[in-house]
């Protein structure tokens, strides 16, 4: 994809975040300003307290016409990448059933960033999928490496190899240690503070038709149910080493989906991407029971 493709898809990407965390912030026209300000510290908040750090709660609109704005949506920012840009975490409900969505651990398989914003904005109208649970998404966890385009982060080291599962191994392009990242660590910090019960972790695979629905841990139910709503089979890969599904997965025991969206999903717009694949998050949002409507908007 030519340069200036990728800087068009991040602009319009950054300009449609504008008016959702907006939105999401209940028009609070401060609340998207001063990323780069708001703390990451993590002294403040113990590995197993979900609360959110007072200064990431999005203030809610003091307006009175608009019920919603009294949700529990939330953004927060859960680290900041080498190059020191924020990785966010958008969070809906509070319930003890949690489910972590995220995107582009690969920096240049980067699709899954405009579809994961999509179900964010169809998540403000859609309480029934929150009711009872969390929704912990994290659109882009490799800023860096999409701006870069490329696999790795700015050090070179492969996000997705740097994860302390027992395979975990130590080398340039796995990072000398485990979580010796930044935007490693962002993840770690979405596992230890909320808990998820399952993940999907969106990717692109290297070549043509090589699309799936791999799964570590106890995750082959989830994958059926996601594969039900997409033309993307359901394939074990195997467990890498120190992959987040190897760690996630197989050492945590948490399900855990990659999903490997088809290579050419790679520039299509947010809207043909939910059409295409909105529902199989939407299936893993609600797993077990089926989502109630169809995702696509035509
Ligand atoms: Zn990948």
């Amino acid at each position: 994809m030519p340069k200036s493709t990728n800087v068009n898809n991040r602009l319009s990407q950054l300009l449609w975040c504008v008016p959702a965390l907006a939105l999401l912030a209940g028009c609070d026209p401060d609340a998207g300003k001063g990323n780069r300000t708001i703390s990451t510290d993590t002294s403040r908040t113990t590995p197993t307290d979900p609360r959110p750090l007072n200064n990431d709660r999005m203030t809610p609109s003091k307006s009175t016409d608009t019920p919603r704005s009294a949700v529990a949506q939330q953004k927060r920012i859960l680290g900041l990448s080498v190059n020191g840009e924020p990785i966010e975490a958008l969070i809906y409900g509070d319930g003890p059933d949690c489910v972590l969505i995220l995107a582009t651990i690969h920096g240049d398989e980067d699709a899954g960033t405009p579809l994961v914003w999509e179900l964010s904005k169809q998540l403000i109208d859609r309480r029934d999928l929150w009711a009872g649970r969390r929704v912990v998404l994290m659109p882009l966890t490799n800023p860096d490496g999409m701006a870069a385009q490329t696999r790795g982060n700015v050090n070179g080291v492969d996000l997705n190899r740097n994860y302390p599962a027992r395979n975990f191994q130590p080398s340039a392009k796995h990072g000398p240690a485990p979580l010796s990242e930044p935007e490693s660590m962002a993840i770690d910090r979405a596992l230890r503070e909320y808990r998820p019960n399952r993940i999907v972790s969106i990717h692109q695979p290297l070549r043509y038709g090589s699309e799936c629905v791999d799964y570590d841990g106890p995750a082959e139910d989830l994958a059926i149910a996601m594969s039900r709503h997409a033309p993307i089979p359901v394939k074990r890969i195997g467990s890498r080493p120190g992959s987040l599904g190897s760690y996630a997965g197989v050492t945590l025991g948490i399900p855990i989906i990659t999903l490997e969206l088809p290579k050419d999903a790679k520039g299509l717009d947010a809207a043909t991407l939910w059409d295409d694949y909105g529902q199989m998050l939407l299936a893993a949002i609600s797993f077990p029971e089926s989502p109630v409507v169809n995702a696509g908007s035509r």
